[in-house]
């Protein structure tokens, strides 16, 4: 059984106008009246975040395969795209797939 996450954390990072430099702050602190970012000699109060949206799209699992399932299964795929055994065997040479979804993706997008 594959668990979700359970909450996401973000940070915000604001960069000093002058020099560049960034800064990473909570959004809890982000709120905290009058905070600021101190760099370059001066003080930069720091937008406020209200709130963040993010939405979360889960990608297909992966289940632990051998190289060989993996090549072949993704030449099942492949073969529909008229690409032989051969180009997907060479394409795999010197690289690491956990499954053939993810060789297939590389695959077709290197074409
Ligand atoms: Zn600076």
């Amino acid at each position: 059984m594959a668990i979700k996450p359970a909450r996401v954390s973000v940070e915000l990072h604001y960069n000093c106008p002058q020099c560049n430099e960034e800064y990473t702050i909570t959004i809890e602190e982000s709120k905290i009246p009058g905070f600021s970012i101190k760099c370059c000699s001066e003080s930069y109060l720091v937008q406020p975040v209200d709130k963040v949206n993010i939405k979360l799209t889960f990608d297909k699992l992966c289940s632990p395969n051998t190289e060989k399932d993996i090549i072949k299964s993704a030449f099942r795929v492949l073969s529909d795209y008229q690409y032989t055994k051969k180009e997907v065997k060479d394409f795999v040479r010197n690289k690491y797939y956990a499954c053939h979804q993810q060789l297939v993706r590389d695959f077709l997008s290197a074409k």
